[in-house]
């Protein structure tokens, strides 16, 4: 029978050899495993032993079954993917545009003007996709992990995506990481992918959740325990008869906001609502190919019952006393259940009127999420109480958006006054061109999204935004009060009565099942080699990358200091975001913000660095620029952990662009010492890390034993003082042969085209 599922074949053949790889795993590590283990050494990378690995510790190479993008990070992703040689990608890779849709009006309109306002990014994505065999997901198909969700997610699978939500498949069992870019490239490309080997948190679910709890009540709790960054390094597994109470979508919905405590990624078991799920959406044949090895997308019973031996931290919470949280403002770990809540915002003095409340987001924007919002939503007008809060929702994707819309969900938020707003992210990315006359005012929001940093959602740092649940969203849209708790406290009605809303009632699926006309997809076609892929020569938001050029096979000989970097350096701080995001697929323009951010260690300043020709303190980009300008490279020395934060592959490639030789630091973050390594660029550490007191404002730079250049064996920095002195001493590094082979042919991708 032919299937409609995608990549079907590709998940048969995962299925065939999936237990025999558990089962050798479980030989080699002798002990039961956990659902995560399993699926861990079930992607090594052919390259890889099988051996026990120690977590937190070893790096590990993986093959992903998946890359899923998103329209702003996929245009570096892509545009680098065009230089490996490659004719297509390597694994099933899809890109979905759902970041770049500015609400404003409806979703109609909006989608318009982002079509106007978007159109080279979408060309250039779409032509690219057709052509290397990457599905395209338009905008207003949906949001990537939604879309995910339903289309691609399969129990037991491996998937990476270029966004920090990606772990929303881990509601359907599957192993899926936020990665940079340059890791998307590495694996549809076809190289391993590699990975600290995560930590274990394990997290026990016992009873049934009730009444106005919800699925997001679970990991708002968590949240608070663990904190933003108790979960890094980590992946969170769930497990324990809690587990198989939560639909699919609500689970995704815990592992969804999982990045939210910083964890790698998190999972649950497969169960049978994750096999309704996968029916629900037509894909029958994963569900019966699941149900086969169901032992397999399972924990090792021994695991659950001792989970102290196998998990680094065990965190129990029972769902039958579990209450609504409502979390924020500014950060989604400072968590109130909601009894408490009415007191903290009084005593904090947040804004008690609430402003806007917003459902939407991958986090919550399930076809079960708006079906339970939707019943207090008629509750309320049906005991004529008023929704006194601005009302915006985001459906998750066209299919929840049709079903919805057919079954008189959407029509009944609208009887209310709220709007309907793109299938897109919207909102939560601070694409909202939102109403405002006081933008100076003390405000509060409330939404259901993921994150609610400062400025996060419409870009004001007077807004107070708080994370709950859809159904505290709706409760507290209608009243208009902050401190309004719907299991206790009453609304008047326009009659004047004291009215109480009924607990939320919804349904996990559509009972009269998914349907939609136009899912927004497009496959590629077979053979994209005439396909041409469309970037404006004058464009300023997307440029075809040069490949960088090789090594020219001598030393680095008295090259200026381009910046000394003093503290704290993140990818923030050598390439910033905000507004240039908007240049993310041009190299060249986005260069301007290189290390605008890195205080100069000569004056504490930032973005003013010696030029020594007028003696003058100019941009780090220009002075940079200036020496690309003569034919002349630099130095960039910093201290330690250089190029901690999220991965982002501008951080490498903007130094390489400008010229710069090599980065010498007294210590580099992992990641971001290999994306330098990838990008063809010498990173270097400190053997003495005094030396660093050493380099001068007007030093000159050479570094010396390249023709010699091999793993383990450091080379020689010599700096020439303005005086005319000289100094030198030993800098470390660690490439291996492979890593030395990209920087000898200019970068990884160059010297996998070569091979
Ligand atoms: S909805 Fe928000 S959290 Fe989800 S992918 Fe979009 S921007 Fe990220």
């Amino acid at each position: 029978m032919k299937s409609n599922t995608f990549d079907i074949e590709m998940i048969r053949k995962f299925y065939e050899s999936y237990p025999q790889k558990v089962d050798e795993a479980k030989k080699i590590l002798k002990r039961p495993l956990t659902l995560s283990e399993k699926i861990l050494y079930a992607h090594l990378s052919t390259d890889e032993p099988l051996r026990n690995y120690v977590r937190a510790t070893d790096y590990v190479n993986f093959s992903p079954d998946r890359v899923a993008m998103q329209d702003a990070t996929a245009q570096m992703a892509l545009l680098q993917l065009m230089n490996s040689g490659r004719t297509k990608v390597a694994v099933p890779s899809t890109v979905h545009c759902d970041h770049l849709i500015q609400a404003h009006k409806s979703a109609k309109e909006d989608l318009n003007t982002a079509e106007v306002t978007n159109k080279e990014v979408y060309d250039f994505l779409s032509t690219v996709s057709n052509k290397f065999g990457i599905g395209f997901w338009k905008p207003g198909a949906g949001i990537i992990h939604q879309v995910v969700l339903e289309n691609y997610a399969f129990p037991g699978g491996m998937m990476i995506g270029t966004d920090s939500h990606t772990p929303n498949a881990g509601g359907l069992g599957m192993i899926a990481i936020g990665v940079g870019g340059a890791d998307a490239v590495d694996v549809m490309a076809g190289m391993p992918w590699e990975l600290k080997m995560p930590k274990l948190i394990g997290v026990k679910l016992t009873g049934k959740l009730s009444g106005w709890a919800s699925p997001k009540d679970v990991i708002l709790k968590l949240a608070g325990i663990l904190t933003v960054k108790g979960g890094t390094n980590a992946i969170i597994e769930y497990f324990g008869d809690g587990t198989s109470s939560l639909s699919a979508t609500g689970k995704a919905t815990i592992c969804n906001m999982g990045a939210e405590v910083g964890a790698t990624t998190s999972i649950f078991p497969y169960d049978k609502k994750s096999s309704d799920y996968l029916k629900a959406t037509e894909r029958t044949d994963v569900s019966e190919l699941a149900d086969k090895v169901i032992e397999y997308l399972q924990p090792d019973t021994e695991t659950v019952n001792n989970p102290k031996e196998y998990f680094d931290q065990v965190i129990e919470i029972d769902l039958s006393t579990l209450e609504p949280y409502v979390n924020g403002p500014f950060t989604p770990d400072a968590a109130h259940p909601i009894s408490e809540f009415a007191k903290v915002v009084r005593e904090k003095g947040y804004p008690q009127k609430m402003e806007v409340g917003l459902i939407g987001s991958c986090t919550n924007s399930s076809y079960e999420d708006l079906s339970r919002a939707v019943s207090i939503v008629k509750d309320a007008k049906q005991k004529h109480v008023e929704v006194k809060a601005q009302f915006i929702i985001n459906p998750g994707s066209e299919q929840v958006r049709y079903t919805a819309e057919r079954d008189g969900i959407l029509p009944a938020f609208e009887e209310v006054g709220a709007t309907i707003m793109a299938n897109a992210c919207g909102p939560c990315i601070g694409q909202w061109k939102r109403e405002s006359k006081d933008p100076e005012r003390a405000n509060s929001i409330v939404t259901s999204f993921n994150r609610n940093f400062a400025k996060r959602n419409d870009g004001n740092p007077n807004t107070h935004a708080f994370v709950t649940s859809p159904e505290i969203v709706a409760a507290l849209s209608i009243a208009g009060d902050l401190c309004f708790n719907p299991m206790t406290d009453t609304l008047v009605n326009s009659e004047g009565e004291k009215v109480k809303l009924e607990e939320p009632k919804g349904y996990e699926l559509p009972p009269l099942g998914y349907e939609l006309k136009e899912s927004g997809f497009l496959a590629p076609i077979a053979d994209g080699s005439d396909i041409e892929i469309s970037i404006a020569k004058d464009s300023q938001r997307l440029q075809e990358l040069a490949p960088f050029a090789a090594w020219d096979g001598k030393d680095i000989i008295e090259q200026p200091l381009l910046i000394k970097v003093k503290g704290k350096c993140t990818t923030d701080h050598i390439s910033m975001a905000g507004p240039w995001l908007r240049f993310r697929g041009h190299l060249d323009n986005i260069s301007d913000n290189m290390l605008i951010g890195a205080v100069n260690a000569f004056n504490d300043m930032t973005n003013a660095v010696l030029d020594q020709e007028t003696n003058e303190y100019i941009p780090v980009p220009k002075l940079a620029r200036k020496f690309k300008a003569e034919g002349l490279g630099s130095v960039v020395v910093a201290e330690e952990n250089y190029g901690e934060g999220s991965s982002r592959e501008h951080a490498a490639m903007e130094p390489r662009f400008l010229n710069v030789k090599a980065i010498l630091v007294k210590s580099f973050a992992r990641i971001h010492e290999t994306n330098l390594k990838k990008q063809g660029m010498l990173a270097l550490t400190f053997v003495d890390k005094n030396d660093y007191e050493k380099i001068k404002e007007d030093d000159k730079i050479s570094i010396i034993g390249l023709s010699e250049f091999k793993p383990g064996k450091n080379l020689t920095v010599e700096l020439i003082h303005k005086n005319g002195t000289k100094e030198s001493f030993e800098v470390a590094h660690t490439y291996n042969e492979v890593q030395i082979a990209w920087f000898k042919a200019g970068s990884a991708l160059n010297y996998m085209k070569q091979k």
